[in-house]
């Protein structure tokens, strides 16, 4: 799974409307949502994982996430807006970096 070139080269001039165009006209509903949270700055980097704060949080790890849209409608088969999102901010390198564990912090 890769994400479509038109996303990558928009990502290139950071956030702003060539990029929203791209996933919007790439990905609907679900690029659009990737958008806003690539502009809410809703990716956090775990040491272990990316995690996007959505309502739920979400873990994503390469083209996996832990989301039921994911995992039941997509059948892991498409990017989720989640994976776009980390994708993406990949790219741009725009997220918060949490030099925690993941999985040690949702210890109770
Ligand atoms: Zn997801």
């Amino acid at each position: 799974m890769k994400i479509a070139n038109e996303v990558v080269e928009a990502s290139k001039k950071g956030l702003g409307y060539d990029l929203y165009k791209a996933l919007f006209l790439n990905y609907g509903k679900r690029g659009e949502k990737a958008y806003f949270y690539l502009s809410q700055n809703r990716i956090k980097k775990y040491r272990d994982f990316f995690v996007v704060v959505g309502r739920n949080e979400y873990i994503v790890d390469e083209f996996f996430c832990s989301c039921p849209d994911f995992q039941l409608k997509l059948k892991g088969q498409k990017p989720c807006a989640h994976i776009l999102a980390v994708e993406v901010a990949k790219l741009i390198k725009r997220y918060d970096e949490i030099n925690a564990y993941y999985t040690d912090y949702q210890k109770p």
